[in-house]
Parts: C-alpha cells; sequence; structure tokens
C-alpha cells in the first residue's frame, strides 16, 4: 500500500477550478502541443510533457518524445511534487534523489533520470498542473533554460484560461442564436395571428392614442399601419357614436379587465360600418391601465338582419291587420295577440280593448263553453279548425254569428305558438235559417194538429148536439150551450155568415154533401179558420131527417201557408244582399231560382232562371260541376272548393250543393250555395309567402338562429342549424331544447335563457364543443315581448366567433407568457426582477433568484423526440410552479432554463430549503404512456440580502452558480459567491 500522495492545502478549490476549465479528457490541440516542443528544443531534453493534476491522475494534454501515455497515477509522478510550489523544481539524478527513486519511470523501460517541472498557475492562484521536461541521463538546466521554462509554463496558464473563455464564449453564441430562432419564430406566429387577420387588431393608449394597429384595422380606414399610429382610436367612430363610445372606454379604463361593445365606424370607403369589438385593459403590475387591446370584427351585415329582421315582424303583423277580413290571431292561453281592422269594425270594439283578453270574453256564453270544452283543445292538438259555428258579442251588445276557421302557426319566425283564425259573418245567413225552420216547425204542427170536432143538427126538431172538440174549435163550453143553430151561427164570422148559410141550405135541399171553410169569431175576439164537411141523412120517403157533419180547426195551415208565401219573399230580399250565389237548380240543370248575385258576379244582363247551367255558363263550367250537381241530385250534400277560370269574377270558391228533398224524400232538385273564398285565400297564402321568406333569409346567414318558446322547445331553427350542430331544423321543432342540442350544450346556457324568458336581453360568449370542434359562439338571447307585457320565447342568435377569441388568447399569452409551459417568459421576468430587488431593498428583507436548467436535457430531445421534450418542459413547469409559494415568481426563460424569483427570505436556509424541495420535486419520474423519465435539473442561486444590485449582476450570478452545479455533477445546487 502506497502512502497518500501529499497534495496542496486547498485541494478542493483547486480540482473545482482544473474541472472548470473542461479540458480534461479532451483531445490533443495545437497550442499545447507546440508549447512541449518548444521546451524540448529550449532545454534539450528528447522529453517534455504538458500535465494536469487531477483528483487521482496525472492527465496528460500534450507530450513530446514518449509513446501515447494519456495519463498516470498521480503518487507516481513527479509533478505532485511540482505542483506543490511556486518555483520550477529540478531533479537532476532521480535515481539519487529519496523522493523519487521508486518511481516507475525511474526504472525501466523508461529509465528517467532527469526531471524540471514549471507550474501552470492560474490567475486566481490555483495550480491545476505542470509543464515540464525530462530525459535519460542527468542533466542541468542554465538560468536562461529555467526562466523560458517557467514562462512556457504562464503561457500554457493563459491559454487554458483563454480556451475556457472561448468555449463559454461558443456556448453564449449558441443560445442567443437559439432565442433568435424562437423570436423568429415568433414573429411568424405573430404574423399570421396579428396581419393576416381580417378582424381589426389595434394597441392604444387608455387616452385613446394608437400605438398598434394591424394591416386590417389600417385597411379598413384606407390608411397604412405607420399613418394611423399616434393618432385617436375614437376619429375613426361615427361621430353620432362618439359620446357613448368615450365613455365606454373611460369606464373600461378604470381596471384591468375585459368587456365588449358595438359601435359603427366611419369606414374607407365613406359608409358607416358595424364593429364589435372585444377590449380589454391592460393593467401593469400595480393594476394601473396602461393600455387597450382592442379586436375588432364587421358585423354590419348581422346587424342589417337583425334589423331586417324587426322589420319583417312588423309587416307580418301589418299585413294581418289591413287584410279586409275578419281575423284574429291567439296565443296558447287563447289571448288575442292581435285583430284586423275588420274585426274591429264588425263587432264595434277599439283594439286597446280587445288585445291580450281571451277571444273567448267576445262569445256569448254557449259559445264560450262551447270553445273551451270541444273546440280550442282539439285545436290546439291538430292545429286546425274550420267552420266552427260561434256567437260574437258585440260592444253594443248586439249578436253576430260567424263561422271560423283557424290554423295554428308553428313554423314561422314571429311566433311559433300562436294561430291565425279568419271569420265569416253569417248572422244573416242563420237568421234566414232560423226563419225557416220555425215556419216549416209551425206547418207541421199545423197539418198534425187535426182533431176534428163532429156535431149533428135534427132538422126535424132543430137540436143541435156538438162533441167536446167542437168547444175547444169555437170557443165557449156546453153550460151556456142551447143546442140549437143559434149556437153556431152566432160564433160565424159576419162576412161568412151569408155564404155559409146559403151552401148549407143548398146542400140540404139538394141532399148532397158540403166542404166549405169559413172563420169563427171566438168570445175573447181571436179569429179562427174552420174546415167543415158534411152529409145529409134522409129518411125512406127521401125527407132530410138529419145533418151530420165535422168541423176542423184550420188556423195554422192557413197562416203556414200565408208565411210560407211571406218568407219566400223575405228569403229572395235576404239572398239577394248576400255577398254569395245562392240558387235553385232542377233535374234538368235548370235555374228555377238565382239570387241577383249571379248578374252582379258574372255582369250576366239578364235574369238567368229558366236557363240550364251550360247555357248560362257554357259547356266547360258545367263539365268541372256536372259531377257534384248530379251527385246531389242522387241525394248527397256536396261541399267543395272550386277554382273558378271565369275572367272578372271571384276565382277562389267554396260550394255546397243540397239535394232538395220533400216531405216524402223525393229530390226535386238541388240548392246551390257559392261563396267567394278568394280574401281568405289569399290572405293563407300571403301568411305562407311570409314565412317562406323570413326562412329564405335566415337560413342564408351564417348565424344560428333559433325561437324557444317559454316551455323551452324549439320552434324554429334555421338551416346553419345542420351546418353547424348536425340538427334537422325540421325534426328539431316542438322539442325540448335540451334534448334538441343535448345536456352538456343545454347546461351551458340554461340560466342566460332563463333570464331571457324573464324578459332579459342577454349576450354572452359560450364555449363548446360541437361535433368535436370547439367553437365560441357569441350568443345574444332577444326576448319576444308582447304588447301584454308577456314573454312569449326568445330568438336565440349566434355568431361564430372562434377564430377571433383564439386570436384573442393567443395575442394575450404572447406579450408576456411562454406559450408551450404557460408560465410567465423572459420579458416578464425581466419586469418582475428589478421590482423584487427594489422591494428587497425598501424592506430590507432577502431575496433570492434560483436558476434552473434541465440536466441532459438534450438526450431527451435526441432520443425521444422534440415531443417529448416539450411534454418535459411541461411539467418540468408545473413542478415548479407548484413547490413555490403564490407570492414567489417562476419563469420560463428560454430553452430549458427556468427561473424562481424568492422573496421576504430569512436568510440563504429558506432558500436551500426551497431549492431542495424543487429539485426532489423534479427527481420524481415523469410516468409518460410510452416511457418513465428520470429528469434532473441543476441549480444555482444568488442570494441578495437587501443590496442594490442590477438585475444583470444577478442573473449572472446566478448562472456562474448554476455552471458550478453542472461541473461538480448536476443535480445539485450552488450558492453564487457574494461580493
Ligand atoms: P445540460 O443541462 O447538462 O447542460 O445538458 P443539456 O442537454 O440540457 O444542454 P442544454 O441545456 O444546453 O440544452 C438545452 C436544449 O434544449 C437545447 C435545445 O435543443 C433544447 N430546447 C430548447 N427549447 C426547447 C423546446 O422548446 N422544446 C424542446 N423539446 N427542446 C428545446
Ligand atoms: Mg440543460
Amino acid at each position: 500500500m502506497q502512502a497518500r500522495p501529499p497534495v496542496t492545502g486547498n485541494e478542493s478549490q483547486r480540482l473545482a477550478q482544473l474541472r472548470g476549465l473542461e479540458v480534461l479528457d479532451t483531445g490533443p490541440e495545437f497550442i499545447f502541443d507546440a508549447l512541449a516542443k518548444t521546451a524540448t528544443e529550449v532545454c534539450g531534453t528528447p522529453i517534455a510533457l504538458l500535465n494536469l493534476v487531477d483528483t487521482d491522475r496525472l492527465w496528460i494534454k500534450a507530450c513530446i518524445g514518449i509513446g501515447n501515455v494519456r495519463q498516470v497515477q498521480r503518487e507516481e509522478s513527479f509533478c505532485t511534487h511540482a505542483i506543490l510550489q511556486d518555483e520550477l523544481l529540478e531533479v537532476e539524478d532521480a535515481s539519487e534523489d529519496a523522493r523519487f527513486f521508486k518511481n516507475p519511470q525511474v526504472r525501466p523501460p523508461e529509465n528517467i533520470r532527469f526531471y524540471a517541472g514549471a507550474p501552470i498557475t492560474l490567475p486566481d492562484g490555483h495550480v491545476v498542473g505542470t509543464l515540464c521536461v525530462l530525459d535519460r541521463k542527468p542533466k542541468v538546466l542554465d538560468a536562461i533554460q529555467r526562466s523560458t521554462l517557467s514562462n512556457l509554463a504562464a503561457i500554457a496558464a493563459q491559454a487554458l484560461v483563454m480556451r475556457k473563455k472561448a468555449l463559454e464564449l461558443d456556448r453564449i453564441n449558441a443560445s442567443l442564436l437559439e432565442e433568435a430562432n424562437t423570436i423568429n419564430s415568433r414573429e411568424i406566429l405573430y404574423q399570421a395571428i396579428v396581419e393576416d387577420q381580417t378582424d381589426l387588431i389595434s394597441l392604444a393608449l387608455p387616452n385613446g392614442e394608437l400605438t398598434f394597429v394591424n394591416h386590417a384595422y389600417a385597411a379598413h380606414f384606407g390608411k397604412q399601419p405607420a399613418q394611423m399610429v399616434g393618432t385617436n382610436l375614437i376619429d375613426y367612430v361615427l361621430e353620432f357614436d362618439r359620446p357613448a363610445v368615450k365613455k365606454y372606454l373611460a369606464d373600461l379604463c378604470k381596471e384591468p379587465g375585459a368587456s365588449n361593445g358595438e359601435n359603427r365606424m366611419q369606414s374607407a370607403g365613406g359608409d358607416t360600418r358595424w364593429i364589435a369589438w372585444v377590449n380589454r385593459a391592460i393593467g401593469d403590475a400595480t393594476g394601473k391601465v396602461i393600455g387597450l387591446h382592442s379586436v375588432g370584427r364587421d358585423i354590419t351585415d348581422r346587424k342589417r338582419i337583425e334589423m331586417d329582421l324587426q322589420a319583417t315582424q312588423v309587416r307580418y303583423r301589418s299585413l294581418y291587420e289591413a287584410t279586409p277580413a275578419m281575423m284574429h290571431s291567439i296565443d296558447q292561453e287563447g289571448k288575442l295577440l292581435f285583430v284586423s281592422d275588420k274585426w274591429l269594425q264588425t263587432l264595434g270594439y277599439e283594439r286597446i280593448d280587445v288585445i291580450g283578453h281571451l277571444s273567448t270574453e267576445f262569445m256569448t256564453l254557449d259559445s264560450r263553453v262551447y270553445a273551451q270544452r270541444e273546440i280550442l283543445p282539439t285545436f290546439f292538438e291538430t292545429g286546425v279548425c274550420e267552420d266552427v259555428p260561434y256567437q260574437m258579442v258585440c260592444k253594443d251588445g248586439k249578436v253576430v254569428d260567424v263561422l271560423l276557421s283557424a290554423v295554428l302557426q308553428r313554423s314561422e319566425i314571429d311566433n311559433s305558438t300562436h294561430s291565425l283564425a279568419v271569420l265569416e259573418d253569417v248572422t244573416e245567413r242563420n237568421a234566414i235559417r232560423k226563419n225557416l225552420r220555425e215556419k216549416e216547425e209551425r206547418l207541421e204542427l199545423a197539418t198534425t194538429a187535426n182533431e176534428i170536432g163532429i156535431w149533428e143538427l135534427d132538422l126535424i126538431s132543430g137540436r143541435l148536439e156538438w162533441t167536446d172538440t167542437m168547444f175547444a174549435i169555437f170557443g165557449g163550453s156546453r153550460e151556456e150551450f142551447s143546442n140549437s143553430l143559434s149556437d153556431w151561427s152566432r160564433r160565424v164570422h159576419p162576412d161568412d155568415l151569408e155564404s155559409t148559410e146559403q151552401a148549407f141550405e143548398l146542400s140540404i135541399q139538394t141532399l148532397s154533401s158540403m166542404n166549405l171553410d169559413f172563420r169563427v169569431i171566438r168570445a175573447d175576439g181571436s179569429v179562427r179558420y174552420v174546415n167543415a164537411r158534411a152529409v145529409v141523412v134522409n129518411d125512406t120517403s127521401g125527407k132530410p131527417t138529419r145533418v151530420i157533419g165535422t168541423n176542423h180547426d184550420i188556423t195554422d195551415r192557413k197562416l203556414a201557408a200565408q208565411a210560407l208565401s211571406y218568407s219566400e219573399k223575405r228569403l229572395r230580399t235576404i239572398s239577394d244582399n248576400l255577398p254569395v250565389l245562392i240558387s235553385h237548380i232542377d233535374k234538368d240543370y235548370r235555374y228555377t231560382f238565382a239570387n241577383r248575385h249571379y248578374q252582379t258576379w258574372y255582369s250576366l244582363s239578364e235574369n238567368i232562371e229558366g236557363k240550364t247551367v251550360a247555357e248560362v255558363f257554357g259547356d266547360e263550367v258545367f263539365k268541372k260541376v256536372e259531377p257534384r250537381m248530379t251527385a246531389a241530385l242522387n241525394g248527397e250534400s256536396m261541399a267543395f272548393e272550386l277554382v273558378s277560370e271565369i275572367p272578372n269574377s271571384p276565382k277562389f270558391l267554396m260550394v255546397h250543393y243540397i239535394p232538395d228533398r220533400d216531405a216524402d224524400g223525393v229530390i226535386h232538385g238541388v240548392f246551390g250555395m257559392v261563396q267567394d273564398r278568394t280574401e281568405k285565400h289569399l290572405a293563407r297564402e300571403r301568411l305562407k309567402d311570409s314565412e317562406h321568406q323570413l326562412r329564405a333569409i335566415t337560413d342564408g346567414l351564417p348565424v344560428l338562429i333559433s325561437y324557444i318558446d317559454p316551455d323551452e322547445r324549439v320552434q324554429f331553427m334555421n338551416a346553419t342549424a345542420r351546418d353547424w350542430l348536425g340538427i334537422d331544423p325540421n325534426t328539431a321543432k316542438n322539442k325540448p331544447l335540451n334534448e334538441v342540442i343535448g345536456d352538456g350544450l343545454y347546461q351551458q346556457r340554461k340560466d342566460q335563457l332563463h333570464s331571457a324568458l324573464n324578459g332579459q336581453r342577454i349576450e354572452f360568449t359560450v364555449v363548446s364543443k360541437v361535433r368535436d370542434q370547439t367553437k365560441h359562439l357569441q350568443t345574444t338571447y332577444i326576448p319576444d315581448i308582447r304588447e301584454s307585457g308577456e314573454v312569449k320565447g326568445v330568438f336565440a342568435l349566434s355568431t361564430d366567433v372562434t377564430a377571433l377569441k383564439l386570436a384573442e388568447s393567443e395575442l394575450q399569452r404572447m406579450v408576456l407568457m411562454d406559450p408551450l409551459t404557460g408560465l410567465p417568459n423572459r420579458r416578464f421576468f425581466d419586469q418582475k426582477l428589478p421590482e423584487a430587488i427594489a422591494r428587497s431593498v425598501r424592506t430590507g428583507r432577502s431575496m433570492a433568484v434560483l436558476f434552473l436548467d434541465i440536466d441532459h436535457f438534450k438526450s431527451i430531445n435526441d432520443s425521444l423526440g422534440h415531443g417529448v421534450g416539450d411534454s418535459v418542459l411541461v411539467e418540468f413547469s408545473n413542478r415548479v410552479q407548484t413547490q413555490v409559494r403564490a407570492a414567489d415568481f417562476a419563469a420560463r426563460l428560454a430553452g430549458d432554463e427556468f427561473v424562481v424569483i424568492l422573496e421576504d427570505l430569512n436568510g440563504a436556509n429558506e432558500a436551500e430549503t426551497v431549492a431542495l424541495k424543487l429539485l426532489a420535486a423534479i427527481r420524481k419520474p415523469m410516468v409518460t404512456p410510452e416511457n418513465e423519465l428520470f429528469v434532473t435539473s441543476s441549480m444555482g442561486i444568488a442570494l441578495n440580502d437587501a443590496k442594490s444590485i442590477s438585475p444583470d449582476e444577478l442573473i449572472h450570478r446566478a448562472d456562474k452558480a448554476l455552471y458550478r452545479s453542472k461541473k461538480i455533477g448536476r443535480d445539485t445546487y450552488s450558492f453564487a459567491e457574494t461580493t
């Protein structure tokens, strides 16, 4: 066992210096070879070496005259001794020297005898090696040789230091190059995000002075960006909007934050454009607003459409109101949404009396019950009702009969849940029908009430007998009856008495039967018509003895006959005044009756009664109606719509054919009634057109438009729903919103929807994942508020602002954040460090900069790819950030370099604790799906105890300490020396 070689007093520092030179185990270099060569030549020796003394070995950087030896054991060497002294060490004959005779080089095969070594001393005084000459025979150097050898050693020291500086410079150059690349790629990103944009992007001072505009912004105003910088953004706002915009910006710039706004700007072409702005007030570290960042998008088209939409709704409504028909519309609860002018006219109300009231409030009680129990429930289910007979009550109490036909509007944008009803005033028509019916009933009564009174007159005794029914016919009672003919004659109408008695006498004389009508006046003065029949009975000699007769009250029949003729006259008067065609046609298709409108509708010069249908209207027209007329003649009631081609007359007709049956069911002809439905038809057509038009407008828009009713059911969606959400607008109708768009998207909008359904107009931007794409949807909910103040639904308009949002957030990050790790970047750090130093000076508390660099990061990139390298950087950042206090500041400087600023420290110990915690956290394996990575980091710590120091200096110290950590084996920290 050999003794430990002697070492220098400050061996560990000496070794650190040596390693710091980064020369050990490097290849030959010209300057060191040249120095060794010069040494042999000056000293006249065959051998020269330039040695460096490492922990346990002597490492040879340059050698002349000896084999390919690169290192020898330290304890064997002459140099171990040479470096213990400042002066040159000369050994004339090693075999005679107690220190060296055991040295293997003194023995064969080298047989070294002579050694002279000059120490290589670094500027800080540490001796790192020697420049020495050797010979195989004893020798002595002269003074010049000695001093030259020492000078050459000094040059070697200088060369080592310069070599190290060159290495550092190379390294700095490499990192500068990388920085330049990074900046360059950011420049490209910036170009893509900011300049190649159609959105208008600007930065301004809080007072509105523009400090940056992108090309799109400048182009919008017909300028170059340079021309706009320095001008005030308010100058480009439409003059009318300026006061509002000024106030808005002043409010926004009170504190950092963002908000959206819309205003009009004066564009290059001189026209006014609507721009939607996302404005962000940017604050400094103290929260003071130092700038205004705006991203604008031209939304003129959208605005125009919103306005058009409103205008269309107004048009829509006025169309209804102006239609010359009785029309109204009710909502789901049956309340009147609007009524036509004609409706108001007919019933005598003002619009204010009716809107918002239930439609049934204007009906008779019967109709109201009928509507509520039967008609409305089915109507809301099926969406239609046709010719429902209702009675409406006018303001003055008069009752109007109507036939109401209605459709439920489900699809149009205005409101899917309201209806459109057309009412036809049929009061007069019903009055005629009722009258006729009553007359018929009376006739019926008359013909069936055939109670017959029977009487008998004894011609011999003159005695008259009456049955009870006779008293019912003639009045009076049996008590006051005298059984004489006078009982009869005094009851007969004086005007009829003479003729009646004559007929009676005649019948007795001729023994013939009798049949006559006469009038009776009862005791109460009322007149009855009586039909009397009688037979004369004679004895065997042929002499008349008795007369037996019947009396029959025919008053009702007589009156009915009169009424009938009266009502026929009236029918004609009324039917002539009805705006419909009424006719009767016999079995030969010949008109037996036709009201006056046949002449006015068809400009006919004469009455058509007596002519056939074909004669009046031609074969073509007759052919069209003949099958149905025939069916009616065969007993079938017909009702059908007919499009008439007869020029200059109503086109859309509703025709009714009703068989004309007598009491025995025999058909004698057909009653015809023709109504003009042109207005009703046109009203429906116009409604449809208006719907189509709305859909056509909205379907073409790159805006998602929908209408949601208070039950949160979708009542309308334009075609954009198909493109964006994959939803078919037709099948979505009437379904709950959360079913249509899915619960995820629904939950994001639920609160806003509820607010809108409560009458609030809501604008918001929501990030939604639709069909695997993340979309930023700028959404407006407009409540559909009716005159009554009720919210009938919500219009939803969404614009896709994804590109805008992404640009905005990227821009935001670019300013101060590192895009990969999300940590603050060098720029941010450069702002923070001076502030931290200033605070430290002010408060007298220590602070520290921790400089971290990942160990062997290149090899991760090289072996696993840049992608894995990136995720290591991200994970590394996460770990750093979670280990430091919230008040501390961590940043990524560049590449794999990170810094942490610690403030408010109690001393070096605390910094050390954080450093250990950080290194331990980083050291934990990073687990990825493919690998388990073991990443470590080296760290340099520059502590500053409340001294005023330049930030650069502090970083420089931390950096130097970092390199020390790298050199002494990595995965460790070093403190920088303080000065
Ligand atoms: P050591 O720390 O021990 O000095 O060795 P090293 O391999 O880490 O060397 P150095 O720190 O000088 O190399 C850092 C490397 O990081 C250089 C560069 O290729 C790589 N790098 C820089 N930025 C990124 C980045 O954003 N992503 C990835 N994956 N690599 C990066
Ligand atoms: Mg590294």
